[in-house]
Protein backbone atom coordinates (compact mmCIF):
# COMPACT_ATOMS: atom_id res chain seq x y z
CA UNK A 1 0.00 0.00 0.00
CA UNK A 2 1.35 3.71 -0.83
CA UNK A 3 0.40 6.60 0.95
CA UNK A 4 -0.49 9.06 -2.19
CA UNK A 5 -1.10 12.65 -1.70
CA UNK A 6 -3.30 14.64 -4.33
CA UNK A 7 -2.96 18.83 -4.69
CA UNK A 8 -5.81 19.85 -5.87
CA UNK A 9 -9.67 18.09 -6.57
CA UNK A 10 -9.12 18.38 -9.72
CA UNK A 11 -10.89 15.72 -12.27
CA UNK A 12 -8.15 13.75 -13.67
CA UNK A 13 -6.72 14.05 -9.51
CA UNK A 14 -10.28 12.49 -8.53
CA UNK A 15 -10.32 9.94 -10.83
CA UNK A 16 -6.81 8.66 -10.04
CA UNK A 17 -7.94 8.80 -6.34
CA UNK A 18 -10.79 6.81 -6.68
CA UNK A 19 -8.87 3.99 -8.66
CA UNK A 20 -5.94 4.17 -6.23
CA UNK A 21 -8.00 4.00 -3.47
CA UNK A 22 -10.22 1.28 -4.97
CA UNK A 23 -6.65 -0.09 -5.25
CA UNK A 24 -5.98 -0.04 -1.45
CA UNK A 25 -4.36 2.79 -1.57
CA UNK A 26 -4.07 5.30 1.10
CA UNK A 27 -5.17 8.15 -0.90
CA UNK A 28 -5.47 12.05 0.48
CA UNK A 29 -7.29 15.13 -1.54
CA UNK A 30 -5.77 18.34 -0.31
CA UNK A 31 -8.39 21.35 -1.41
CA UNK A 32 -8.31 25.14 -0.64
CA UNK A 33 -12.26 25.62 -1.48
CA UNK A 34 -15.06 24.44 0.74
CA UNK A 35 -17.09 21.29 -0.39
CA UNK A 36 -19.87 23.20 -0.90
CA UNK A 37 -17.85 25.80 -3.41
CA UNK A 38 -16.32 22.89 -5.47
CA UNK A 39 -16.87 23.33 -9.36
CA UNK A 40 -18.30 26.53 -11.37
CA UNK A 41 -21.03 28.45 -12.31
CA UNK A 42 -21.44 27.01 -15.62
CA UNK A 43 -22.24 24.38 -18.45
CA UNK A 44 -19.51 22.29 -20.27
CA UNK A 45 -19.48 20.40 -23.20
CA UNK A 46 -18.02 16.79 -22.93
CA UNK A 47 -18.88 13.22 -24.11
CA UNK A 48 -20.00 10.29 -22.10
CA UNK A 49 -16.86 8.57 -23.37
CA UNK A 50 -15.11 10.74 -20.40
CA UNK A 51 -16.43 8.63 -18.18
CA UNK A 52 -15.67 5.36 -20.00
CA UNK A 53 -12.41 6.61 -20.53
CA UNK A 54 -11.88 7.36 -17.10
CA UNK A 55 -13.53 3.77 -15.85
CA UNK A 56 -15.90 5.35 -14.15
CA UNK A 57 -20.08 4.68 -14.50
CA UNK A 58 -21.58 7.60 -16.45
CA UNK A 59 -23.54 9.68 -14.02
CA UNK A 60 -27.63 9.52 -13.92
CA UNK A 61 -29.28 11.23 -17.06
CA UNK A 62 -31.39 13.42 -14.75
CA UNK A 63 -27.47 15.47 -14.34
CA UNK A 64 -26.80 15.66 -18.04
CA UNK A 65 -28.73 16.85 -21.03
CA UNK A 66 -28.15 16.78 -25.14
CA UNK A 67 -25.44 19.24 -26.56
CA UNK A 68 -27.41 21.49 -29.07
CA UNK A 69 -26.02 22.35 -32.61
CA UNK A 70 -23.24 24.82 -32.38
CA UNK A 71 -22.25 27.13 -35.19
CA UNK A 72 -19.02 28.99 -36.45
CA UNK A 73 -19.23 32.77 -37.35
CA UNK A 74 -16.73 34.06 -39.36
CA UNK A 75 -15.45 37.60 -38.01
CA UNK A 76 -17.13 39.83 -40.78
CA UNK A 77 -20.01 37.09 -40.76
CA UNK A 78 -20.41 35.87 -44.41
CA UNK A 79 -19.54 32.34 -43.44
CA UNK A 80 -21.11 30.01 -41.00
CA UNK A 81 -19.89 26.54 -40.26
CA UNK A 82 -22.15 24.00 -38.54
CA UNK A 83 -21.18 21.60 -36.06
CA UNK A 84 -23.79 18.77 -35.11
CA UNK A 85 -22.61 16.77 -32.02
CA UNK A 86 -22.96 12.90 -31.83
CA UNK A 87 -25.15 11.58 -29.75
CA UNK A 88 -22.94 10.98 -27.04
CA UNK A 89 -22.10 14.64 -26.51
CA UNK A 90 -23.74 16.01 -23.53
CA UNK A 91 -23.92 19.33 -21.45
CA UNK A 92 -23.24 18.80 -17.70
CA UNK A 93 -23.38 21.42 -14.74
CA UNK A 94 -19.61 22.09 -13.45
CA UNK A 95 -21.21 21.53 -10.22
CA UNK A 96 -23.25 18.30 -10.67
CA UNK A 97 -19.65 16.77 -12.33
CA UNK A 98 -17.61 17.76 -9.29
CA UNK A 99 -20.13 16.80 -6.56
CA UNK A 100 -20.59 13.21 -8.71
CA UNK A 101 -16.51 12.89 -8.61
CA UNK A 102 -16.55 14.32 -5.23
CA UNK A 103 -19.03 11.38 -4.54
CA UNK A 104 -16.87 8.56 -5.61
CA UNK A 105 -14.47 9.37 -4.07
CA UNK A 106 -16.07 9.34 -0.86
CA UNK A 107 -17.27 5.48 -1.25
CA UNK A 108 -13.87 4.47 -2.78
CA UNK A 109 -12.87 5.89 0.71
CA UNK A 110 -10.77 8.83 -0.21
CA UNK A 111 -9.89 11.11 2.50
CA UNK A 112 -11.09 14.39 0.86
CA UNK A 113 -9.67 17.48 2.98
CA UNK A 114 -10.89 20.62 2.20
CA UNK A 115 -10.28 24.12 3.30
CA UNK A 116 -6.63 23.46 3.00
CA UNK A 117 -4.09 25.29 1.37
CA UNK A 118 -1.25 23.90 -0.65
CA UNK A 119 1.59 25.98 0.24
CA UNK A 120 4.09 24.60 -1.85
CA UNK A 121 5.77 20.94 -2.70
CA UNK A 122 8.02 19.13 0.21
CA UNK A 123 11.44 18.27 -1.59
CA UNK A 124 14.15 16.23 -0.41
CA UNK A 125 17.02 16.23 -3.22
CA UNK A 126 15.34 15.47 -6.12
CA UNK A 127 12.17 13.72 -5.00
CA UNK A 128 9.10 15.70 -4.42
CA UNK A 129 7.98 14.27 -0.57
CA UNK A 130 4.80 15.64 -0.39
CA UNK A 131 3.38 18.78 0.68
CA UNK A 132 3.32 21.64 3.39
CA UNK A 133 -0.17 23.07 3.75
CA UNK A 134 -1.91 26.00 5.59
CA UNK A 135 -4.87 24.99 7.97
CA UNK A 136 -6.06 28.79 9.46
CA UNK A 137 -2.74 30.05 10.54
CA UNK A 138 -1.25 26.66 11.20
CA UNK A 139 1.72 25.48 8.63
CA UNK A 140 1.79 21.57 8.92
CA UNK A 141 3.78 19.21 5.97
CA UNK A 142 2.14 16.04 4.54
CA UNK A 143 4.26 13.14 3.51
CA UNK A 144 3.79 10.59 1.07
CA UNK A 145 5.34 8.23 -1.57
CA UNK A 146 3.33 9.93 -4.51
CA UNK A 147 1.97 13.41 -5.17
CA UNK A 148 -0.58 14.03 -7.85
CA UNK A 149 -0.54 17.20 -8.93
CA UNK A 150 -4.15 18.01 -10.01
CA UNK A 151 -4.12 21.99 -8.77
CA UNK A 152 -4.76 23.39 -12.41
CA UNK A 153 -2.81 25.67 -14.54
CA UNK A 154 -1.31 28.14 -11.76
CA UNK A 155 -0.79 24.47 -9.59
CA UNK A 156 1.06 26.30 -6.45
CA UNK A 157 3.38 22.57 -6.78
CA UNK A 158 4.18 22.81 -10.58
CA UNK A 159 5.09 26.46 -10.16
CA UNK A 160 7.70 26.04 -7.15
CA UNK A 161 9.37 22.91 -8.54
CA UNK A 162 13.14 24.10 -8.91
CA UNK A 163 14.72 23.58 -12.39
CA UNK A 164 16.59 20.77 -11.70
CA UNK A 165 13.08 19.09 -11.93
CA UNK A 166 13.43 19.83 -15.53
CA UNK A 167 8.91 20.42 -15.25
CA UNK A 168 8.29 23.86 -16.82
CA UNK A 169 6.87 26.42 -14.35
CA UNK A 170 4.93 28.53 -16.44
CA UNK A 171 2.63 28.42 -19.26
CA UNK A 172 4.37 30.10 -21.94
CA UNK A 173 2.40 33.25 -22.93
CA UNK A 174 0.90 32.65 -26.31
CA UNK A 175 -0.79 29.65 -24.76
CA UNK A 176 -3.51 31.24 -22.24
CA UNK A 177 -6.72 32.38 -23.00
CA UNK A 178 -8.40 34.94 -20.55
CA UNK A 179 -12.29 35.05 -20.69
CA UNK A 180 -15.15 36.34 -18.78
CA UNK A 181 -18.26 34.00 -18.47
CA UNK A 182 -21.89 34.85 -17.15
CA UNK A 183 -25.27 34.12 -17.57
CA UNK A 184 -27.17 37.15 -18.63
CA UNK A 185 -31.26 36.86 -18.29
CA UNK A 186 -33.05 36.72 -21.84
CA UNK A 187 -35.72 38.78 -21.61
CA UNK A 188 -38.15 37.34 -24.13
CA UNK A 189 -37.23 33.60 -24.13
CA UNK A 190 -35.99 33.59 -28.02
CA UNK A 191 -33.43 30.50 -28.63
CA UNK A 192 -31.17 31.42 -31.77
CA UNK A 193 -30.76 28.98 -34.32
CA UNK A 194 -28.35 27.30 -34.02
CA UNK A 195 -28.31 27.84 -29.98
CA UNK A 196 -24.81 27.65 -29.76
CA UNK A 197 -22.63 30.01 -32.06
CA UNK A 198 -19.19 30.94 -31.47
CA UNK A 199 -17.59 34.29 -33.21
CA UNK A 200 -13.70 34.26 -34.17
CA UNK A 201 -12.60 37.18 -33.61
CA UNK A 202 -15.70 39.00 -32.75
CA UNK A 203 -14.67 43.04 -32.48
CA UNK A 204 -11.65 41.99 -34.23
CA UNK A 205 -10.72 41.19 -31.21
CA UNK A 206 -7.80 37.69 -31.22
CA UNK A 207 -9.61 35.41 -29.47
CA UNK A 208 -13.29 34.01 -29.48
CA UNK A 209 -16.77 34.65 -28.11
CA UNK A 210 -19.54 32.68 -27.41
CA UNK A 211 -23.65 32.91 -27.01
CA UNK A 212 -25.55 30.06 -26.15
CA UNK A 213 -29.07 30.69 -26.03
CA UNK A 214 -31.60 29.27 -23.33
CA UNK A 215 -35.11 30.09 -22.96
CA UNK A 216 -34.02 31.31 -19.30
CA UNK A 217 -30.39 32.84 -20.20
CA UNK A 218 -27.57 33.58 -22.30
CA UNK A 219 -24.55 31.86 -21.94
CA UNK A 220 -22.12 34.58 -22.40
CA UNK A 221 -18.29 33.79 -22.86
CA UNK A 222 -15.90 36.34 -24.33
CA UNK A 223 -11.83 35.49 -24.48
CA UNK A 224 -8.57 36.86 -25.70
CA UNK A 225 -5.71 35.40 -26.48
CA UNK A 226 -3.22 35.96 -23.55
CA UNK A 227 -0.38 37.39 -26.59
CA UNK A 228 -2.49 40.60 -27.07
CA UNK A 229 -2.99 41.51 -23.44
CA UNK A 230 -5.47 40.69 -20.63
CA UNK A 231 -9.20 40.84 -21.55
CA UNK A 232 -10.17 44.08 -19.64
CA UNK A 233 -13.92 44.98 -19.04
CA UNK A 234 -13.88 47.27 -21.67
CA UNK A 235 -13.23 44.58 -23.90
CA UNK A 236 -16.52 43.18 -22.05
CA UNK A 237 -18.69 45.75 -22.71
CA UNK A 238 -17.63 46.08 -26.39
CA UNK A 239 -18.39 41.95 -26.75
CA UNK A 240 -21.61 42.69 -24.97
CA UNK A 241 -22.82 45.42 -27.09
CA UNK A 242 -22.08 43.93 -29.99
CA UNK A 243 -24.19 40.77 -29.01
CA UNK A 244 -26.69 42.39 -28.09
CA UNK A 245 -27.47 43.99 -31.74
CA UNK A 246 -27.09 40.09 -32.61
CA UNK A 247 -29.16 38.53 -29.90
CA UNK A 248 -31.27 41.79 -28.97
CA UNK A 249 -32.76 39.55 -25.72
CA UNK A 250 -29.58 39.46 -23.88
CA UNK A 251 -30.55 41.67 -20.62
CA UNK A 252 -28.86 43.46 -18.58
CA UNK A 253 -29.16 41.21 -15.03
CA UNK A 254 -26.37 38.39 -14.49
CA UNK A 255 -28.74 35.54 -13.48
CA UNK A 256 -25.79 33.03 -12.48
CA UNK A 257 -21.52 33.33 -12.66
CA UNK A 258 -20.01 36.68 -13.66
CA UNK A 259 -16.09 36.10 -13.32
CA UNK A 260 -12.76 36.29 -15.64
CA UNK A 261 -11.00 33.06 -15.88
CA UNK A 262 -7.77 31.87 -17.46
CA UNK A 263 -7.54 28.45 -19.91
CA UNK A 264 -4.61 27.06 -20.69
CA UNK A 265 -4.27 26.54 -24.45
CA UNK A 266 -0.77 24.59 -24.55
CA UNK A 267 0.13 21.22 -25.91
CA UNK A 268 1.28 19.25 -23.19
CA UNK A 269 4.09 19.96 -21.27
CA UNK A 270 7.48 18.20 -22.10
CA UNK A 271 8.21 16.67 -18.54
CA UNK A 272 5.18 15.77 -16.23
CA UNK A 273 6.35 13.48 -13.97
CA UNK A 274 9.16 13.14 -11.41
CA UNK A 275 11.13 11.35 -8.10
CA UNK A 276 7.53 10.60 -5.96
CA UNK A 277 5.68 13.40 -8.41
CA UNK A 278 3.08 13.00 -11.62
CA UNK A 279 0.84 15.62 -12.82
CA UNK A 280 -2.38 15.10 -14.41
CA UNK A 281 -5.19 17.71 -16.05
CA UNK A 282 -4.65 21.70 -16.52
CA UNK A 283 -1.34 21.42 -14.42
CA UNK A 284 0.37 19.39 -17.35
CA UNK A 285 -1.11 21.26 -20.10
CA UNK A 286 -4.15 19.02 -21.09
CA UNK A 287 -5.92 20.41 -22.87
CA UNK A 288 -7.47 20.64 -26.35
CA UNK A 289 -5.66 23.89 -27.83
CA UNK A 290 -7.75 25.42 -29.73
CA UNK A 291 -10.10 25.20 -27.37
CA UNK A 292 -8.72 24.80 -23.65
CA UNK A 293 -11.39 21.84 -23.66
CA UNK A 294 -9.61 19.87 -20.88
CA UNK A 295 -12.21 17.65 -18.97
CA UNK A 296 -12.10 14.29 -21.11
CA UNK A 297 -8.86 14.84 -21.28
CA UNK A 298 -7.76 15.06 -17.63
CA UNK A 299 -10.52 12.26 -17.02
CA UNK A 300 -8.68 10.15 -19.19
CA UNK A 301 -5.21 10.88 -17.92
CA UNK A 302 -6.13 10.09 -14.30
CA UNK A 303 -7.10 6.71 -15.21
CA UNK A 304 -3.95 5.79 -16.80
CA UNK A 305 -1.98 7.44 -14.09
CA UNK A 306 -3.42 4.93 -11.71
CA UNK A 307 -3.27 2.20 -13.86
CA UNK A 308 0.95 2.73 -14.07
CA UNK A 309 1.12 3.93 -9.75
CA UNK A 310 -1.02 0.56 -9.20
CA UNK A 311 1.67 -1.83 -11.46
CA UNK A 312 4.52 -0.20 -9.97
CA UNK A 313 6.08 -2.47 -7.00
CA UNK A 314 8.29 0.09 -4.96
CA UNK A 315 9.82 3.53 -4.62
CA UNK A 316 7.79 6.57 -7.32
CA UNK A 317 10.86 6.70 -9.37
CA UNK A 318 10.70 9.00 -12.33
CA UNK A 319 11.61 5.85 -14.53
CA UNK A 320 8.48 3.76 -12.68
CA UNK A 321 5.91 6.72 -13.27
CA UNK A 322 7.32 7.34 -17.12
CA UNK A 323 4.53 4.82 -18.62
CA UNK A 324 2.33 7.00 -17.78
CA UNK A 325 3.59 10.24 -19.49
CA UNK A 326 4.26 8.08 -23.02
CA UNK A 327 0.75 6.16 -22.64
CA UNK A 328 -0.89 9.71 -22.09
CA UNK A 329 1.16 11.27 -25.05
CA UNK A 330 0.51 8.30 -27.13
CA UNK A 331 -3.01 8.55 -27.07
CA UNK A 332 -3.73 11.99 -26.76
CA UNK A 333 -0.96 14.26 -26.73
CA UNK A 334 1.07 13.66 -29.86
CA UNK A 335 -2.85 14.79 -32.27
CA UNK A 336 -2.93 17.79 -29.88
CA UNK A 337 0.75 19.18 -31.05
CA UNK A 338 -0.95 20.07 -34.80
CA UNK A 339 -3.47 21.36 -33.14
CA UNK A 340 -1.29 24.08 -30.89
CA UNK A 341 0.93 24.58 -33.95
CA UNK A 342 -2.28 25.90 -35.82
CA UNK A 343 -3.64 27.73 -32.62
CA UNK A 344 -0.20 29.59 -32.80
CA UNK A 345 -1.14 30.85 -36.17
CA UNK A 346 -4.00 31.85 -34.88
CA UNK A 347 -3.01 33.89 -32.55
CA UNK A 348 -0.98 35.77 -35.19
CA UNK A 349 -3.17 36.38 -38.01
CA UNK A 350 -5.83 39.04 -37.83
CA UNK A 351 -9.55 39.10 -38.73
CA UNK A 352 -9.21 39.33 -42.09
CA UNK A 353 -7.47 36.22 -42.59
CA UNK A 354 -9.41 34.06 -40.61
CA UNK A 355 -12.31 35.48 -43.66
CA UNK A 356 -10.01 34.41 -45.86
CA UNK A 357 -9.33 31.05 -44.30
CA UNK A 358 -12.90 30.40 -43.84
CA UNK A 359 -14.25 31.85 -47.16
CA UNK A 360 -11.33 29.47 -48.93
CA UNK A 361 -12.60 26.35 -46.95
CA UNK A 362 -9.37 25.56 -45.41
CA UNK A 363 -10.49 26.48 -41.88
CA UNK A 364 -13.72 24.06 -41.79
CA UNK A 365 -16.19 22.85 -38.87
CA UNK A 366 -14.40 19.99 -38.48
CA UNK A 367 -11.14 21.83 -37.26
CA UNK A 368 -12.89 24.32 -35.40
CA UNK A 369 -14.75 21.62 -33.19
CA UNK A 370 -11.96 19.32 -31.90
CA UNK A 371 -13.99 19.55 -28.37
CA UNK A 372 -16.08 16.54 -28.95
CA UNK A 373 -13.14 13.77 -29.41
CA UNK A 374 -10.33 15.44 -27.79
CA UNK A 375 -8.20 14.73 -30.66
CA UNK A 376 -8.00 16.15 -34.34
CA UNK A 377 -6.57 13.02 -37.06
CA UNK A 378 -5.26 15.49 -39.69
CA UNK A 379 -5.06 13.96 -42.79
CA UNK A 380 -1.82 14.42 -45.17
CA UNK A 381 -4.41 15.29 -47.69
CA UNK A 382 -5.80 18.28 -45.58
CA UNK A 383 -1.95 19.27 -44.36
CA UNK A 384 -0.80 19.12 -48.28
CA UNK A 385 -4.53 21.76 -48.64
CA UNK A 386 -3.81 23.91 -46.13
CA UNK A 387 -0.24 24.42 -47.41
CA UNK A 388 -1.11 24.62 -51.06
CA UNK A 389 -4.07 27.44 -50.46
CA UNK A 390 -2.71 28.82 -47.55
CA UNK A 391 -0.16 29.90 -49.42
CA UNK A 392 -1.30 33.53 -49.62
CA UNK A 393 -1.40 33.79 -46.08
CA UNK A 394 2.22 33.28 -45.99
CA UNK A 395 2.79 36.82 -47.65
CA UNK A 396 0.68 38.10 -44.96
CA UNK A 397 1.62 36.30 -42.11
CA UNK A 398 5.30 35.31 -40.82
CA UNK A 399 4.55 32.55 -38.41
CA UNK A 400 2.27 30.75 -41.12
CA UNK A 401 5.95 30.02 -42.81
CA UNK A 402 7.50 28.70 -39.59
CA UNK A 403 3.84 26.46 -39.05
CA UNK A 404 3.62 25.40 -42.49
CA UNK A 405 7.64 24.55 -41.80
CA UNK A 406 6.62 22.65 -38.74
CA UNK A 407 3.57 20.67 -39.03
CA UNK A 408 4.99 17.94 -41.39
CA UNK A 409 7.68 17.00 -38.99
CA UNK A 410 5.21 16.84 -36.02
CA UNK A 411 4.66 13.00 -36.19
CA UNK A 412 8.77 12.34 -36.61
CA UNK A 413 9.68 13.53 -33.47
CA UNK A 414 6.21 13.06 -31.59
CA UNK A 415 6.68 9.25 -32.59
CA UNK A 416 10.21 9.37 -31.28
CA UNK A 417 8.90 9.58 -27.09
CA UNK A 418 11.13 6.97 -26.00
CA UNK A 419 8.98 4.06 -24.70
CA UNK A 420 11.17 3.25 -21.78
CA UNK A 421 12.92 5.83 -19.47
CA UNK A 422 16.45 6.65 -20.25
CA UNK A 423 17.83 10.22 -18.90
CA UNK A 424 19.49 11.13 -21.67
CA UNK A 425 16.91 10.11 -24.53
CA UNK A 426 14.70 11.59 -22.70
CA UNK A 427 16.33 14.32 -22.48
CA UNK A 428 17.18 15.01 -26.14
CA UNK A 429 13.37 14.31 -27.46
CA UNK A 430 12.46 16.82 -24.98
CA UNK A 431 14.71 19.56 -26.90
CA UNK A 432 12.74 18.06 -30.35
CA UNK A 433 9.72 18.43 -28.56
CA UNK A 434 10.39 21.94 -27.37
CA UNK A 435 11.86 22.98 -31.00
CA UNK A 436 7.88 22.15 -32.48
C1 LIG B 1 -14.74 29.34 -18.61
C2 LIG B 1 -14.24 27.95 -18.85
C3 LIG B 1 -14.99 27.07 -19.61
C4 LIG B 1 -14.53 25.77 -19.85
N1 LIG B 1 -15.31 24.92 -20.59
C5 LIG B 1 -14.93 23.65 -20.79
C6 LIG B 1 -15.77 22.71 -21.49
O1 LIG B 1 -16.89 23.04 -21.93
N2 LIG B 1 -15.32 21.45 -21.66
C7 LIG B 1 -14.12 21.05 -21.18
O2 LIG B 1 -13.74 19.89 -21.35
N3 LIG B 1 -13.29 21.90 -20.49
C8 LIG B 1 -13.67 23.18 -20.28
N4 LIG B 1 -12.85 24.05 -19.59
C9 LIG B 1 -11.51 23.59 -19.16
C10 LIG B 1 -11.61 22.75 -17.92
O3 LIG B 1 -12.17 23.55 -16.88
C11 LIG B 1 -10.24 22.24 -17.46
O4 LIG B 1 -9.45 21.82 -18.53
C12 LIG B 1 -10.48 21.08 -16.52
O5 LIG B 1 -11.14 21.59 -15.40
C13 LIG B 1 -9.21 20.39 -16.09
O6 LIG B 1 -8.58 21.12 -15.09
P1 LIG B 1 -8.10 20.41 -13.76
O7 LIG B 1 -9.18 19.53 -13.25
O8 LIG B 1 -6.78 19.83 -14.01
O9 LIG B 1 -7.90 21.66 -12.80
P2 LIG B 1 -8.94 22.64 -12.17
O10 LIG B 1 -10.31 22.43 -12.67
O11 LIG B 1 -8.32 24.00 -12.28
O12 LIG B 1 -8.92 22.21 -10.63
C14 LIG B 1 -7.82 22.49 -9.80
C15 LIG B 1 -8.24 22.35 -8.34
O13 LIG B 1 -7.09 22.65 -7.54
C16 LIG B 1 -7.46 23.51 -6.50
N5 LIG B 1 -6.31 24.32 -6.10
C17 LIG B 1 -5.63 25.21 -6.86
N6 LIG B 1 -4.68 25.83 -6.11
C18 LIG B 1 -4.75 25.30 -4.87
C19 LIG B 1 -4.05 25.54 -3.65
N7 LIG B 1 -3.07 26.46 -3.56
N8 LIG B 1 -4.39 24.81 -2.56
C20 LIG B 1 -5.39 23.87 -2.63
N9 LIG B 1 -6.10 23.63 -3.74
C21 LIG B 1 -5.79 24.33 -4.85
C22 LIG B 1 -8.57 24.37 -7.10
O14 LIG B 1 -9.38 24.96 -6.10
C23 LIG B 1 -9.33 23.36 -7.95
O15 LIG B 1 -10.34 22.71 -7.23
C24 LIG B 1 -13.29 25.35 -19.32
C25 LIG B 1 -12.52 26.23 -18.53
C26 LIG B 1 -13.00 27.51 -18.28
C27 LIG B 1 -12.18 28.44 -17.40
Amino acid sequence: MKKILVAGAGHGGLVAAIHLAKNGHDVTVVEQKAREDMGHDWHDWLEYSAFDGAGIARPPESLTRKAVLQGFLNPSGTVELRHGYNETAVIMDRKDLIAYLLQLADDAGVHLRFETEIVSPLLKGTAVRGLIVRTGDALTALEGDLLIDSAGMNSPVRTRLPAVFGIDNTINRRSVFHVWRAYYENTDGAVNDPPYTIHLFHCNRPGIDWAITEKDYVDILVGKFSQSGELTQTDVDEALAAFRKTYPYIGETIVRGGSFEDIPISRMLPLIVADGYAAVGDSAGMTVPLNGSGIILSMNAGKILADTVNAIDGPCTKAALWPYEYEYFMKHGKDLVMIDIIKTLFTYVKGEDIDYLTEKKILTSDQLSVADSGSLNLSAQYILNLIVTGVPLLKLVPAAVRCFKTLPLVPFVCGAIPKDFDEEKVRRWIKRYRAL
